[in-house]
């Protein structure tokens, strides 16, 4: 097996046997980079100097017997919203296109303290507003498994980067999706934590009650690593939770036996047939391994997708309101105050531009009692109907997105709720619980994700089942081959 086809955890051993150096390593990812970057275009930066000389560091510290951190010289990839000092972070928007971050964000801080090494940073809808990762001002990422479709977003690009072998691990922020729907879509492994569990200092924020960080990795075990990681209490995010942090890798058990696991009926009702019977198929497996399913109903879901999109486009527009060009972000110059504030705001896309208009307006005058408190009160239901199903089930398994991976282009247009995949992610944000996104299967020949829902704090639970499905399955073993296509889409 080539190197950039390994997991994390199998080059972590070779690397800690002395079978390859940190550099060899390196040196694989990035031939493998120059091979298909120019077909998937995950990344906005790259940050190949710098890997190649952390890669020779972390050598030194080999030859030297020094013993080696849990991540050390595994290729990383971040989505364009987290910060890391003296880099560009542009969150896929033009208006940050020279913003020079000016501190690493906790999570890079702390992977980086465990020894990964930061190979570039990846492509996204701008400001993470949207489900394909087409909103990028930037360019348009491609599905590893079919170049002539999305990866998925807003974390798109870290989907396609570790899909495509080009690192073996990425993290992502997922608001209403955003990590568990591209991995979904390409086939990888992707856990939006409990609302709290992780520090989002120094990710840019899209709705701040919402966004939590999660990995996107090539299995279960990589992001029960990458979750112990990054997860835990952060004086510089006040929403973090003081609560011990388990080490998840005690999770990683083939174990089912007497798990409550609840279906609900909605989640199936809109999707495709075929993504539907791979995901029951995953769901038949869990019951002949021991765990005990239960069709049940979740009645709120019908209103989740409008109460998301009135909470985050009212939290983007009150979070953006400072990349103006006054504060942040480009500044066009003009001869008044009102005319520079149009003309340097210009430069937002218009998908974020309709989202800050339509959150500001919902946060104005009367707009916010009709909208935005019935939003909370809709997400306060939502919430109750979570809580009441978790008494009953450990988790509830339902398919991560309705339909696989769509074609580019596919899902353009002028409302923001375009998005049917959108509706099975966004009620976890909304309720703050933990998901895990599981390869299941294909349908049409793309990859089927699977979505595991536990309780808030759960995430041990969600691995264990999660680890105990793909170790029946074996998934994780298959990448794709990254196929050029011609202008008609043919192979
Ligand atoms: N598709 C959703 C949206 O556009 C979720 C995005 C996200 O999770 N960042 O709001």
């Amino acid at each position: 097996m080539e190197l950039w086809q390994q997991p994390a955890h199998g080059l972590q051993k070779l690397l800690s046997k002395g079978e390859i150096s940190a550099r060899e390593l390196m040196a694989a990812h990035l031939e493998r980079l120059r091979e298909v970057e120019p077909l998937v275009q995950s990344f906005i930066t790259l940050t190949e100097e710098t890997a190649l000389e952390q890669a020779a560091q972390i050598d030194q510290r080999r030859e030297t017997k020094e013993e080696l951190a849990p991540l050390a010289g595994i290729p990383l990839a971040l989505k364009d919203n987290f910060c890391v000092q003296g880099l560009a972070t542009t969150c896929g928007s033009k208006m940050l296109e020279n913003y020079t971050a000016i501190y690493d964000a906790t999570v890079y801080r702390r992977l980086r303290k465990a020894g990964a090494v930061l190979l570039g940073k990846t492509n996204m809808d701008e400001f993470a507003m949207g489900s394909t990762s087409e909103h990028s001002a930037y360019h348009i990422s491609k599905n590893p498994w079919d170049i002539t479709r999305v990866p998925g977003g807003s974390s798109g690009g870290s989907a396609a980067a570790v899909a495509a072998g080009e690192v073996s691990c990425a993290l992502g922020t997922d608001t209403g999706g955003s990590v568990r729907q591209p991995a979904s879509f390409c086939g990888l492994v992707g856990l939006k934590p409990t609302y709290g569990r992780v520090s989002r200092s120094g990710v840019m924020g899209y709705a701040s009650s919402l966004d939590q960080v999660g990995p996107l990795t090539r299995d279960v075990t990589d992001a029960a690593t990458l979750l112990t990681l990054i997860s835990g209490y952060d004086p510089l995010d006040p929403t973090t939770i003081k609560e011990a942090v388990p080490d998840y890798g005690d999770f990683l058990l083939s174990e089912v036996t007497g798990l409550k696991i609840g279906v609900p009926r909605e989640y199936f009702q809109g999707a495709d047939p075929e993504v539907a019977a791979v995901v029951w198929e995953g769901i038949k497996l869990l019951e002949k391994m021991g765990a005990k399913i239960e069709e049940t109903s979740l009645l709120s879901t019908d209103y989740c997708s409008n109460a998301y999109y009135i909470v985050a486009v009212a939290e983007a527009s009150s979070n953006l309101a400072c990349i103006d060009g006054v504060r942040y972000g480009h500044r066009v110059q003009a001869d008044n105050l009102e005319e520079m504030y149009i003309k340097s705001r210009g430069l937002l896309g218009p998908e974020a531009r309709r989202r800050i208009i339509l959150g500001t307006y919902i946060l104005s005058g009367d707009a916010y009692k009709t909208y935005y408190l019935q939003a909370q009160k809709v997400r306060t239901l939502v919430k109750e109907d979570f809580a009441k199903a978790l008494e009953k089930y450990d988790l509830l398994i339902t398919p991560t997105s309705a339909t696989t991976a769509p074609k580019i282009g596919a899902r353009c247009g002028e409302s923001p709720n375009l998005y049917p995949e959108d509706d099975y992610n966004v009620a976890v944000n909304l309720a703050g619980l933990p998901a895990l996104s599981l390869p299941c299967g294909f349908a049409q020949g793309l990859p089927v994700g699977m979505q595991i829902i536990g309780k808030p704090f759960g995430e041990g639970t969600l691995i264990q089942a999660a680890y105990s499905l793909e170790q029946e399955t074996g998934y994780d073993k298959m990448l794709p081959d990254v196929v050029a296509v011609d202008s008609k889409g043919v192979v």
